[in-house]
């Protein structure tokens, strides 16, 4: 929902100003259409329904994965695609992988969005209208920004949504954004983002070189200076920073690569994810051996680290494989 243009149709016709307030308490709780909302007058809920359309994204498709991982491919107003997932777990947990922009122009090397034609920046109603497709389906209570997109190069409407996601029953604590380390959005965030909404940084490589190899945008913002804002983050919010970690077999996966992933990091401020990697063809995942000797270097020098679960492979909804058109 257009949430700028509700705002504008409402007050002109003289609405009061907890209106816009009301209708949005009514989608954020999960009503599929302006009239189930029975506190609002019947006139009123026929002009929203012919003025405000109810979902700035159109669904296109829509796949269920073997372990219940759903995936939506949206299209926003001008065309541009879209995708989200759903991911639900045996411990009650339903997480929302959301897009912050259609396509990337980040061109890291070993995920799939970065290979489609960047389309534009989403706004805040469209990343919204993406978790409340799924929160009309079912209760949601985690969501994570790394969907299509780097969220800080799309700072203001990625915190517009991430504030508002409380009233969908997803508290900060449970929300993540997850970056390249952009650090023009990233030092943004850490000076006025007071929730404790939690963030994920992309290192992928410790090393200098590699990382540049992996990803371009490392040349731009140099690990050591991302790194070295994380530590700030942790003295200024007291909230740890996760790791993200991309195992790609014999590119980044050796006992080595994971002692200098120790020394740049510490275990007051970090913990470690591990994603095996999926495939997007150009690289060969790690071994499950392989990534538990790589944790195991980690584990000896403290840092914590945990194997990120995979889901939703079977129909390319899992990390790195959004992307439109293959
Ligand atoms: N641009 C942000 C948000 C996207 S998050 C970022 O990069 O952090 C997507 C996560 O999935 C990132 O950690 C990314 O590095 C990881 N990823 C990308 N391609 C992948 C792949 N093929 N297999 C596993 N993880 C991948």
């Amino acid at each position: 929902m257009d949430l700028a243009l509700l705002d504008r149709t409402l007050s002109e016709r003289g609405e009061p100003s907890y209106r816009a307030r009301q209708v949005w308490e009514w989608t954020a709780r999960g009503s599929a259409s302006y009239g189930e909302m029975t506190t609002l007058a019947k006139p009123l809920r026929t002009v929203l329904a012919e003025e405000v359309p109810f979902s700035t994204l159109e669904v296109v498709t829509e796949r269920e994965a073997r372990d219940g991982t759903l995936k939506v491919l949206f299209r926003t107003h001008d065309g541009h695609p879209v995708e989200a997932v759903l991911m639900c777990y045996r411990d009650g947990r339903r997480s929302l992988c959301l897009s912050s922009q259609s396509g990337c122009p980040l061109t890291c090397t070993f995920c799939a969005t970065g290979t489609m034609r960047f389309g534009r920046n989403l706004n805040a109603s469209e990343i919204l209208d993406q978790a409340l497709h799924f929160r009309r389906i079912a209760p949601v209570n985690h969501a994570v920004y790394m969907g299509m997109g780097e969220p800080f190069l799309n700072y203001a409407d990625v915190i517009e949504s991430a504030r508002r996601l409380p009233d969908l029953g997803i508290t900060p604590r449970r929300t993540t954004i997850s970056t390249v380390g952009w650090m023009p959005g990233l030092s943004r965030f850490v000076d006025e983002v007071d929730e404790p909404i939690r963030l994920a940084l992309s290192i992928h490589a410790a090393d200098p070189e590699l990382r540049s190899e992996l990803m371009p945008v490392n040349d731009r913002y140099p690990l050591g200076d991302v790194v070295t804002e994380c530590r700030r983050y942790f003295e200024l919010r007291r909230r740890k920073v996760f790791v993200e970690y991309v195992m790609l077999a014999g590119v980044n996966d050796s006992p080595a690569a994971a002692r200098a992933l120790a020394a740049l990091l510490d275990s007051r401020t970090f913990k470690v994810n591990l994603i095996p990697y999926n495939p997007t063809g150009t690289f060969e995942g790690s071994s499950r051996q392989t990534i538990e000797g790589f944790k195991r270097e980690l584990d000896r020098a403290r840092i914590p680290a945990t194997v990120r679960l995979t889901r939703g492979r079977d129909i390319e909804a899992a990390c790195g494989q959004l992307a439109s058109v293959r």
